[in-house]
């Protein structure tokens, strides 16, 4: 049979766990075999140069609608207004070249999967999520987007959003969003909550909330999420639940926090950390390890790129993972180890799609790192850039860069 364009042989690489490069064989897309000495005669080969191998990256949770906004005063209130401000002035075409900028950068990274979480609200009405539906077929087989409908602003807070909520998932939202912190009081969040499970069900989708994203514990509605996790268990929605920040958390007491990550463990809530917003607005991130200890499924990711929520971010998974290993303690080989699965296949297995393994079967998503002859923690120190990204079987990006030193 001839080959097919989603055919490959990538040559000379290492994967992580192995002392020697071998190569990785792909067909129709998938990963085949990875071994040494490997032969497809009339197969693109392409040359890793000895180079460390990493599955596609993944961003769990990234807001591409509100990228690349700037502005903001460095409070969580601050940067809701501002963006509530910016959302007044959003078209279609504004959305979609913000997003497929930040996508661009995305994909040089390495990045072949993307969770988006769109603001839905009588503000914006349907303008982002329209514009990130369109772009998720443009680049259908490149980057593969979850679409979120997520109502920022509150449900009960900003009547008209509801029923936005329902026609966005109408119009293809792939995940139903939340924020259980934005009603006016607790009980207003809990309905909040109850709301979003209610379309979970009706439309058959993923829930994705936005939770306890507060400093400390003064505020009920920062501290719902056992009440999510009692809820998902309910709704027999395990596996499908996933919760943003988390950051309240960070301070508690070391048992407390023990009794919640029990709670999220046991209803099989996953968690996203998003170090970059987190530590910008709150100074503290939820405790990594502690929560992969219990058994939570958890993941990293970016949050925000350059807006009021987070004036930084290069939309490069392995930033937020050097950041996350600056600030907690993932310093040894072994605690990067257990944060590069946190950005590759840890986190799209809690996204439902799997298959971001570097092993037969999985989707030929592969990002070469531009590190001759080293390994993955001296490339991730380094902060090197990605050689040579395939998704799907097909290189879809190259990055050549070359130093001149003048030195003795
Ligand atoms: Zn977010």
């Amino acid at each position: 049979m001839a080959p097919g364009p989603h055919d490959l042989l990538l040559t000379n690489v290492l994967p992580r766990g192995h002392d020697t490069p071998v190569d990785v064989r792909v067909e129709d897309g998938k990963i085949a075999e990875v071994g040494p000495d490997l032969t497809a005669p009339a197969v693109e080969t392409l040359d890793g140069g000895g180079r460390p191998v990493l599955p596609g990256l993944v961003e769990p949770h990234l807001h591409l609608d509100k990228a690349l906004l700037g502005g903001g005063d460095g409070t969580l209130q601050g940067a809701v207004s501002a963006t509530a401000e910016a959302k007044e002035h959003f078209t279609h075409d504004d959305v979609l070249a913000r997003a497929e900028d930040v996508l661009r950068r995305a994909l040089r990274h390495g990045t072949t999967l993307v969770r988006t979480p769109v603001d839905v609200d009588p503000t914006v009405g349907l303008t982002s999520l329209d514009a990130l539906l369109e772009l998720k077929e443009r680049w259908a087989g490149v980057v593969e987007l979850q679409v979120v409908a997520f109502p920022q602003e509150g449900i009960a807070a900003r009547p008209g959003t509801d029923d936005l909520l329902v026609e966005a998932l109408r119009r293809g939202a792939d995940v139903i969003g939340g924020c259980s912190y934005a009603e006016d009081d607790v009980e207003g969040c809990r309905e909040h909550v109850r709301r979003v499970f209610d379309l979970a069900a009706r439309f058959d989708v993923d829930v994705d909330i936005h939770a306890d994203f507060a400093a400390g514990p003064d505020d009920p509605r920062h501290t719902l999420a056992t009440f999510v996790a009692d809820v998902t268990a309910e709704r027999g929605w395990g596996g499908r639940t996933t919760l943003g920040h988390v950051t309240t958390m960070a301070g508690l007491t070391t048992d407390t926090r023990r009794g919640i990550t029990e709670r999220l463990a046991g209803a099989g809530v996953g968690v996203v950390v998003l170090p970059p917003t987190d530590l910008y607005l709150q100074g503290r991130a939820a405790p990594v390890a502690e929560l992969l200890d219990a058994g939570v499924a958890t993941a990293l990711s970016s949050n925000n790129v350059r807006n009021a929520f987070t004036p930084f971010g290069t939309v490069d998974m392995l930033d937020v993972t050097l950041l996350a290993a600056h600030t907690q303690p993932f310093g040894t080989t072994a605690g990067l180890d257990r944060l590069l699965d946190r950005v590759t296949a840890g986190a799209a297995a809690m996204l439902g799609t799997g298959g971001h393994d570097l092993a037969p079967g999985s989707r030929a998503d592969l990002v070469v790192l531009d590190a001759p002859g080293a390994d993955h923690h001296t490339a991730l120190l380094d902060r090197v850039s990605r050689r040579l990204v395939v998704s799907g079987g097909r290189l879809v990006a190259e990055t050549v860069t070359t130093a001149t030193l003048q030195a003795p």
